[in-house]
């Protein structure tokens, strides 16, 4: 099953204890699409600038990842730009450039019309739900967000909220997004705006679903680990990586079941960890399925009890 994904492609500068990189490849959708595109086949609708390149587009070519939903526009790409001094956990923005984005209006071609999952990524919710309403035949709606959104576009991102089946958002999000700093209660009361199941990511701690029931009162959790490493490198579209792989591997199954949403919460995990190994996009645009599946079978040892 396609997925279409719609969100950032950017330009990045970063800043990590392991180092610093300037205007590296990055973007919400860019990660995202890198690590489902292990599992299906995926299509990306974004904007990029005249700085846009044969190098960035080559990326995306060599993972088999549908472009023609990337418009070129004149004027610069999206740009962002953080640093992890303090916490690895969590991003201190230095600047947010939205650049072609600012005036961007998504056009999806009509190759994309039969995608059965879309992944609304990180951007401007205003763009989000535009996608969303030209996309009704999609099945299976999720979505991401962070706290420059929720901050100051909070209307608009309501009314995303409303049309997700899942929401993947990191532990400070949800508190911020819910107002309480309990994160079940917290959980309970996203899961009130709307999506039926929440993916809640802990950066190095793992990441929680919680899956409303039939009633709306009994909510399941399910935790999945993350990797133990020795070194992170840059934490930068760990979120991303998470989410494309969770999402991509849900997209490649027959049918969703507690099991295979399970097991996506693990191939989740998977890609994170990859992408916090190297810079960028460095180390998922160069995996084999092989060492993904290795990956998986080592988080199995990490958590099986029997
Ligand atoms: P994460 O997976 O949360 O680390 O996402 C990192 C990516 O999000 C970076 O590559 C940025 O280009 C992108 N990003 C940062 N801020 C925003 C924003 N306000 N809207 C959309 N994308 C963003």
């Amino acid at each position: 099953m396609a997925i279409t994904v719609v969100g950032s492609v950017a330009f990045d500068s970063i800043e990590t204890p392991a180092g610093k990189r300037e205007r590296c490849l990055g973007g919400a959708a860019t990660y995202f699409s890198l690590a489902a595109s292990y599992f299906t086949d995926v299509r990306v609708i974004a904007v990029v600038g005249e700085d846009f390149g044969r190098r960035q587009e080559a990326v995306f070519e060599a993972r088999h990842i549908d472009t023609r939903g990337i418009e070129r526009a004149t004027g610069k790409s999206f740009f962002w730009e953080g640093s992890y001094l303090d916490n690895l956990n969590e991003a201190k923005t230095h600047a947010t450039d939205l650049n072609v984005f600012a005036t961007f209006a998504p056009k999806i071609p009509e190759a994309y019309r039969d995608s059965e999952f879309l992944f609304l990524a990180n951007i401007d919710p205003v763009l989000q739900r535009r996608v969303r309403e030209a996309m009704p035949q999609a099945r299976l709606v999720a979505g991401d967000t962070m706290n420059y959104w929720i901050k100051d576009h909070r209307p608009a991102l309501l009314e995303v909220l409303k049309g997700l089946d899942i929401l993947l958002i990191n532990d400070t999000e949800t508190r911020m997004l819910a107002g309480n700093n309990n994160l079940v209660q917290a959980a309970r009361a996203v899961l009130a705006m709307g999506p039926r199941t929440l993916v809640v990511k802990h950066g190095e701690y793992g990441a929680t679903a919680f899956l409303r029931g039939a009633t709306g009162d009994d909510v399941k959790l399910f935790r999945a680990p993350a990797l133990p490493l020795e070194e992170v490198v840059d934490p930068t579209g760990a979120g991303d990586s998470f989410a494309g792989g969770f999402f991509g591997y849900l997209a490649s199954q027959q049918e969703i079941t507690p099991v295979s949403f399970r097991h996506a919460m693990f191939y989740g995990s998977v890609m994170g960890s990859f992408a916090v190994e190297r810079f960028g996009t460095e180390r998922t645009q160069n995996l084999s399925r092989k060492e993904i599946d290795d990956r998986f079978n080592l988080f199995r040892e990490l958590t099986h009890l029997d």
